[in-house]
């Protein structure tokens, strides 16, 4: 029974697309680009628990970088250190894909290991003006995995 489960979840990744299983932006653990790391700041980043938190520049649409957890192991909460000096310095690349992008196909970019999260963006053609792309949400290996194991991984 398990397995035949795993087989479908599998097979579905050919036609399932990172617009079902992202997260959506609103429900993105986030930084703004100009937030200072202080006792106040780095207690919200741990309690979140994420590993990596995108960080945006004046609106949440607006990803411009990735901060990862590890990066704070050498920041002092005392030295009240700008947000800016971390991501500059370890400068991670960012990852995009297009909402229509397979979860085969994401699976694919996934191994090639560069990052394990990526920002899900699609083009937005509503409405009068010109198209523009817009930030959906994020996507990880572990939600491409839930897919083929087709159940919740709890976090740790
Ligand atoms: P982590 O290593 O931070 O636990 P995972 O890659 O294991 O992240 O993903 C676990 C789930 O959390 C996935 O559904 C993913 O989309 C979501 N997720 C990852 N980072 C964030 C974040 N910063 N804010 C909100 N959700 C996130």
């Amino acid at each position: 029974k398990e397995e035949l489960n795993i087989i479908q979840g599998a097979l579905e990744l050919r036609t399932k697309t990172v617009e079902d299983v992202l997260t959506p932006l609103t429900d993105c653990f986030m930084l703004a680009s100009d937030a200072v790391l202080d006792f106040g700041t780095m207690s919200e980043v741990m309690q979140s628990g994420y590993t990596r938190i995108p960080v945006y520049e004046n609106e949440r649409e607006n990803i411009v970088d990735i901060l990862f957890v590890k990066d704070l192991a050498f920041v002092d909460p005392d030295d009240c250190t700008p947000l800016k000096t971390i991501t500059q310095f370890y400068r991670h690349p960012m990852h995009c894909v297009f909402n229509d992008t397979k979860l085969d196909a994401m699976l694919e970019e996934f191994k090639k290991g560069k990052s394990h999260l990526a920002i899900v963006q699609r083009v937005n053609n509503e409405g009068e003006g010109d198209p523009f792309y817009e930030v959906m949400g994020i996507v990880t290996l572990e939600d491409v995995i839930e897919e083929i194991i087709k159940s919740e991984i709890l976090d740790e």
